[in-house]
């Protein structure tokens, strides 16, 4: 047997909660750290795994494996991401390993294509000689690359080329394709505009808090338009002056080419750029950009916020309040909470913007956790564009059976929009062209055959763009039946509106407009998205149509006029965020009119002008809904006031799901004392999904740490049964 003296914990991207010891051979003891990928066989395989520490004890473990390579020369997640990994495991009660392979790009997971090696008659001398010309390459050793356990990655790049000039380079396993290495430009920044009073308030308060040194959190609450962008650059300018890096989180909605401009035109190609669109190749070599120090700036979805930077000062989390910020698969943890954390772990700054912040952060803001920077004008000095409430009760009952899409007001407003030459936006937070198909004879709805839900009706929503019945939650397909398929009989009607009935309602009220709608299904194809943005600032667009895609981020500077059709979409959700996030819609799609020098309008479409939420987002104000929400939240005991632990059994055998979260129910009922209040079992509100039912049990406690104890001993007594699948989601976003 060999022996060893020195012992590596590794994880890997697995559930288990459990960290692995394997011996490190001499011959790696002295490359080898924290924080590097290895390759081992686990179970019967040979994988990737991640060294996660090095210890000279000897395990008490029987046949010990051993490490058989190491897959990096430098550790690919830097020191404060080993950590964060740590905290992530803990707080969302995932694996380690889950945590902190979700950090890293796909292609990581895998084995490397490539690696680099020597041909046999490389002389050490001369190899040697080459690896002290490539300075940032000091990890990679002679040894290494005798025994091509060097993987080829973009870091590597300089040095391959020098093999490859001198003729002494081997590759193994194929050449690798996509390595492209980027052309070093300007190091300048360029100028912004000169600051408002308030931007300029709002900018003192990070650049003292960055002169001071430490972590410090802010809440950017300002308005749309009021120049949030503008601080980011300047705080990053900042940062990138003292010679540290800045991460940037934006919604992979609002990530637009339009978006990254604003970072590129200001920092030159020391931005890299990551989002989902990106090839896996490109992905790597955006990632390693950070930890080379090629970039100093990172621009990109949720997952950008473990770059690998090793020198970060600053990471900003525009949008903070989106949902999108949450993973919905495990690790389901929210990039807005980790970012804190990770500027603690380095002791740097974060920055949360808004124009509508989350309640939790607005608490925080309130409790003094963050500091409370607010900009509540526009930059271009005009107030904020009027909402007006049209009641559509009203106009039904004035209307009669001819039940209008389009108000009056809404309808002639559009008129005189198209009359001066300007655009209008529309909006409506569904796709399709009708929500339900509804039997008039036994008032059945279609539902999709494996999920709990309507389906919608899509004109032009199948895969050949025919006309189909749709499942938004599993994409199921099937046609429209003439007779109810219940009752056998029944006549079939189409009910409630989404996207495509609004473009049919415009085509035939304003025939001569021309129209574009943006919505999941105009947007599938590569590079669409792009062109009606296009399209809306070349002004070859009278009227966009649109769901939430167009109400986020975009500046479309010559809509004066947005109609939003159906303001209560989402009021009814069962779910105790919903009030927040119609207010949330409104104020951002309401950001869209009149951003240029043109006065803007928006008319607001509802059944419920009445309504607290709709009534504080047609006015802006944000303290009023503020208060009103948070005083609820506290007397139901809801976040921010609580913490919230969602557990989810699945299963396709109704019985088995229902049981096991019953036995689960009862054994955490019976934790007296345990700080933690237990709701349920009930059937989710979408009680069947692609063929699983889910039962959940929705868990309150005052802080997040006696749930997770609750659950721990929970895992410690029962399992979870065969066939049924148990989902944890600590401070979830959705109940549904
Ligand atoms: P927000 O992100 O808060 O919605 P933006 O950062 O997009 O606002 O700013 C709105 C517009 O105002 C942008 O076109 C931006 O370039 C411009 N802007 C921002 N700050 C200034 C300034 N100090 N002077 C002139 N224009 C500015
Ligand atoms: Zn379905």
């Amino acid at each position: 047997l060999p022996s060893f003296n020195l012992f590596a914990e590794i994880v890997f991207p697995v559930p288990l909660k459990q960290v692995f010891t394997y011996g490190v051979s001499p011959a790696l003891e002295g490359s080898i750290q924290p924080g590097m990928r290895c390759s081992v066989s686990f179970g019967r395989r040979q994988t990737v795994g991640l060294v996660t520490g090095l210890s000279r004890v000897a395990p008490n473990v029987p046949n010990l494996k051993s490490i058989n390579s190491l897959m990096d020369i430098q550790p690919c997640l830097t020191p404060d991401l080993l950590k964060l990994g740590q905290w992530m495991a803990d707080y969302y009660y995932c694996s380690v390993g889950e945590a902190l392979f979700a950090m890293m790009p796909s292609g990581y997971r895998k084995n490397p294509k490539a690696f680099l090696g020597l041909k046999a008659e490389a002389q050490r001398e001369a190899v040697e000689s080459l690896l002290a010309q490539a300075g940032a390459l000091r990890g990679v050793k002679w040894d290494n690359l005798k025994a091509g356990t060097v993987p080829v990655t973009a870091r590597i790049k300089p040095l391959m080329e020098a093999l490859k000039k001198s003729g002494l380079l081997e590759l193994k396993l194929g050449e690798p394709g996509e390595m492209k290495s980027r052309e070093k430009q300007t190091h300048e920044t360029k100028q912004g505009p000169a600051l408002h009073p308030q931007q300029q308030a709002a900018l003192s308060a990070i650049e003292g808090a960055l002169k001071e040194g430490g972590f410090k959190t802010f809440l950017l609450q300002g308005v749309t338009g009021s120049g949030k962008t503008e601080i980011y650059l300047r705080a990053i300018a900042l940062v990138l002056e003292a010679g540290k890096q800045a991460i940037v989180l934006i919604p992979e909605i609002a990530l637009t080419p339009q978006t990254v401009e604003r970072f590129t035109s200001r920092f030159g190609d020391r931005v890299a750029v990551l989002h989902s669109r990106l090839g896996a190749g490109e992905r790597v070599r955006q990632w390693e950009s950070m930890a080379t120090g090629d970039a100093s700036v990172v621009v990109g979805a949720r997952s950008a916020l473990f770059a690998p930077a090793k020198n970060l000062g600053l990471i900003v989390v525009d949008e903070e309040h989106e949902s999108s910020y949450k993973q919905d698969e495990s690790p389901r943890y929210n990039a807005r909470d980790a970012a804190i954390k990770r500027a603690q772990l380095v002791g740097g700054i974060a920055v949360l913007g808004s124009a509508t912040p989350s309640l939790e952060s607005l608490h925080n803001a309130k409790a003094g956790k963050y500091g409370l920077l607010l900009m509540p004008d526009r930059v271009n000095q005009k107030p904020l564009p009027k909402m007006r409430l049209v009641d559509l009760k009203e106009e039904w009952k004035t209307r009669g059976a001819d039940r209008p899409i389009l108000s009056l007001p809404l309808e002639e407003a559009i008129r005189e929009t198209l009359a001066k030459g300007e655009q209008t936006l529309l909006f409506l937070n569904r796709r399709g062209f009708s929500t339900v198909a509804l039997c008039l004879q036994c008032g059945e709805q279609l539902q999709c055959p494996s999920c709990s839900v309507p389906v919608t009706f899509h004109k032009s929503g199948g895969t050949k763009n025919e006309q189909t019945l749709l499942c938004h939650y599993c994409n199921w397909q099937g046609p429209l039946p003439e007779k109810c398929p219940s009752c056998k009989g029944g006549p079939i009607r189409l009910v409630g509106l989404g996207t495509e009935r609004i473009e049919d309602e415009i085509a035939k009220k304003f025939p001569e407009a021309r129209v574009a709608r943006m919505d999941l299904d105009t947007t599938r194809r590569m590079g669409s998205h792009e062109s009606i943005l296009k399209k809306i600032m070349k002004k070859e667009v009278d009227i966009l149509i649109g769901t939430q895609m167009v109400a986020k981020g975009h500046d479309f500077p010559g809509v004066t006029l947005v109609g939003v059709v159906g303001a209560d979409t989402g009021l009814a959700l069962p779910d105790f965020r919903s009030s927040e996030r119609v207010f949330q819609l409104l104020v951002q799609v309401a950001g869209r009119a009149g951003r240029a020098d043109k006065e803007g309008i928006i008319y607001l479409q509802t059944f419920n002008p009445e309504h607290p939420s709709i009534k504080a987002a047609s006015v802006y104000d944000f303290q009023a809904f503020g208060e009103q929400e948070l005083a609820l939240r506290k007397m139901l005991f809801y976040p921010p006031f609580s913490r919230l632990g969602l557990l989810v059994y699945r299963s396709k055998v109704e019985k088995n799901a229902s049981q096991a979260a019953e036995q689960t129910a009862r054994f955490l009922r019976a934790q007296k004392g345990s700080g933690v209040e237990i709701f349920g079992p009930a059937p989710a509100a979408i009680a069947k999904l692609r063929g699983q039912y889910r039962f959940q049990i929705l868990m309150k406690s005052e802080k997040p740490g006696p749930i997770r104890q609750v659950l721990a001993l929970l895992d410690s007594k029962i399992e979870t049964p065969k066939g049924v699948l148990r989902v944890v989601d600590l401070d979830p976003q959705s109940l549904l």
